[in-house]
């Protein structure tokens, strides 16, 4: 989950930039009733390195930096500019450091602290990660999962509400600078029986979301109550949207 290479360092180096900000008029075709979690902070911050619906599994392995590109939100087949950055299981806004995060939902905090070690370029790097657990009325049960932080203001066992403050953003980790990496994960309703990633931002492909086909995937739906946060990506290239499948992107 922590972003080796969330691209915030090389976003002003590339000559396009596209931002989007406020995409909640985004996912038509998928249902919004439901959502239920609101954005993890204030303000419009780029999401320089999104959800990777084709397999969300790769992030710190050999594929990741062999692989062109990410297949995301709206099908999507996207060459991110550095070249690598494959299989990122979250989303990563480049929050300045400090920048205040908030409960996306009410929920209790199952994950506060330091991360399992990972190799950082020459060192072993941790990064300080929260998890806040949301048991839904309807039996579904979400967690939020927050990286990267400078500072946790809550701890494990900690009872939250929505919109509750809970740490600092920050760079902590394999990080290229400051930013959060933001993950949902579904606890209940995937295709294994075990908790999987999903994207909070759903699928909006012209074709089926592969990682809802995967065996160890899950729907992805739209998650967002009230305006999402950005979620577009910042940079794309100018190859043309996949339209006819994921093979381009492939299974790694
Ligand atoms: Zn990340």
């Amino acid at each position: 989950m922590a972003g080796r290479r969330c691209g915030w360092r090389l976003c002003g180096l590339f000559g396009v930039v596209i931002l989007v900000s406020g995409c909640a008029q985004h996912g038509d075709g998928q249902s919004k009733a439901g959502g239920f979690l609101e954005r993890p902070f204030e303000g419009d911050y780029p999401d320089g390195w999104p959800f990777d619906h084709d397999l969300p599994l790769n992030v710190f392995s050999s594929a990741m930096m062999s692989s062109p590109g990410v297949l995301t939100w709206r099908g999507d087949n996207v060459v991110l500019p550095w070249g690598e950055g494959d299989g990122h299981d979250g989303h990563d806004w480049q929050l300045p450091e400090g920048t205040p995060l908030v409960a996306t939902a009410d929920g209790v905090v199952t994950v506060a602290g330091l991360d399992r070690p990972v190799r950082c370029g020459d060192r072993d790097v941790q990064a300080v990660v929260l998890r806040l657990r949301h048991d839904r009325p309807d039996g579904e049960v979400f967690e939020s999962i927050y990286g990267h932080l400078s500072v946790l203001q809550v701890a494990v066992g900690d009872q939250v509400r929505g919109g509750q403050r809970v740490g600092l953003s920050g760079s902590t980790g394999c990080a290229s600078g400051p930013h959060v990496h933001f993950g949902v994960r579904r606890l209940t309703g995937t295709n294994s029986g075990e908790p999987a990633i999903v994207d909070p931002f759903g699928w909006q492909g012209r074709f089926p979301d592969p990682w809802a086909l995967h065996p160890r995937g899950a729907e992805s739906r739209w998650l967002w109550r009230g305006a999402a946060p950005a979620g577009d990506f910042l940079l794309r290239s100018g190859r043309a949207p996949d339209q006819t499948g994921p093979s381009a992107a492939g299974e790694k």
